[in-house]
């Protein structure tokens, strides 16, 4: 399910073709992917330098550092020639460096001179790389997996520390000294996790509540069978526009307009038919209209159109052209399907409810005078 949602396949097994990023491509799996490549072409440096310095006596880092380079440099081709869908990438990375990071907190406790080293190199690197790989488990996972990583990281290094401090082998343990200094780490690291997660909780939060208000104003706004506008959102809108043209003194016009004989086109090709010619007629009358234009379903078969700065000549040209889009839009086998308008323009002392019944006249006159026509109320 997961593999569906990030595997980006190489197209025709061209790999060349996949770096040029095809159209549909994930623009945030391009993002990670390039910051995860920056991320290693700063991070590989580093590695033969540590390699150098690392004392004769440190066996797991000798080892341990020629393979991690090996694994990023693996990772850059990986990367860099897409042959690897990058959800399993970031889990191999996030794998293997938890395993690099405990490995060596593990060998230097019990198998390496860790009971001879002194309190700071003991930990020294641990618990600020299990910082970060909390860090990274938040970019990678969802905030309760990366949540359960991190906790799960955090125990395991404490129970190693814990079983270092308990497990007493020839003469060597942890000194109190290290244990108290390895407790500071693990308070501070303890810390990270919380500000992260805190920090990541609330985030998650916060998005989730604005996707619900979303999902809620849309619902409260749109008509769920042709997705444009409701009567509530289309009357709101009304108000705001006749406001807005009092204060600037612009004109304003509204279009009210209903299918003709729809009943009889229910009635001969079923319900359904009837829901896919509203769809229709809405999109066919949306594309006919500005950006700055409303349009709504305003009940039934009935639609509202509201033209702001257009005056009542022009909503007749407006109410014409969409009826000629309408009546022109016939799906093939089927009789043409027909609208009556009735037009109106906002007068200074007009409530909306003025307006909208010198439209519904119109329409009425329109109706009367034989449908798929335009009318203006007398
Ligand atoms: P007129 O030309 O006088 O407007 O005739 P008409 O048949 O269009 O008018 P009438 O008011 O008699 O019928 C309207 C029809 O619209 C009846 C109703 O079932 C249908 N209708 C209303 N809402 C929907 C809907 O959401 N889907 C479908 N398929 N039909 C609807
Ligand atoms: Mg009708
Ligand atoms: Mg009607």
């Amino acid at each position: 399910m997961e593999a569906e949602k990030t595997h980006t396949p190489s197209r025709n097994g061209d790999p060349a073709a996949d770096r040029r990023a095809p159209p549909g491509h994930d623009p945030l799996e391009d993002i990670k992917r390039r910051v995860y490549l920056a991320s290693l072409v700063v991070g590989l440096p580093p590695i033969p330098l540590l390699w150098a310095t690392a004392r004769p006596g440190e066996l797991f880092l000798r080892v341990g550092l020629p393979v991690l380079a090996a694994f990023c440099l693996w990772c850059m081709w990986a990367l860099w020639s897409r042959r690897v869908p990058l959800w399993r990438l970031e889990r191999a990375v996030f794998a293997a460096i938890s395993a690099f990071v405990l490995g060596q907190l593990a060998f230097r406790i019990f198998a390496g001179t860790g009971w001879n080293m002194d309190q700071a190199s003991l930990t020294e690197t641990t618990y600020p790389m299990l910082a970060i790989l909390c860090i990274i488990a938040q970019l990678i996972f969802d905030t309760q997996t990366a949540l359960r990583l991190s906790l799960g990281l955090f125990g395991t290094a404490t129970a190693l520390v814990g079983a270092g401090a308990l497990v007493e082998e020839s003469g060597h343990r942890i000194t109190l000294d290290q244990t108290a200094w390895i407790a500071q780490q693990s308070a501070f690291l303890a810390a990270v996790i919380a500000l992260v997660y805190a920090t990541s909780y609330v985030k998650s939060q916060l998005a989730r509540q604005r996707t619900l208000a979303e999902a809620m104003h849309r619902l409260a706004h749109t008509d769920p069978l042709t997705g444009i506008s409701n009567r509530r959102s289309l009357y709101a809108a009304l108000r705001r526009e006749m406001e807005a043209a009092r204060r600037y003194g612009k004109p304003l016009s509204v279009i009210l307009f209903d299918l003709d004989r729809f009943k009889l086109l229910n009635d001969t090709y079923g319900h359904n038919q009837g829901d896919a010619a509203l769809r229709r007629v809405a999109h066919t009358a949306r594309a006919a209209l500005r950006a700055s234009d409303h349009l709504g379903r305003w009940g039934g078969e009935e639609f509202i159109v509201l033209a702001p700065e257009t005056d009542l000549d022009q909503a007749r040209h407006l109410a014409e052209r969409l009826r000629e889009a309408i009546a022109l839009d016939r799906p093939p086998g089927r009789p043409p399907l027909t609208a009556s308008f009735g037009v109106a323009s906002c007068r200074p002392d007009d409530s909306p409810e003025d307006l909208l019944r010198r439209a519904d006249e119109g329409l009425y006159r329109a109706k009367a005078g034989g449908r798929n026509r335009a009318e203006t109320a007398v």
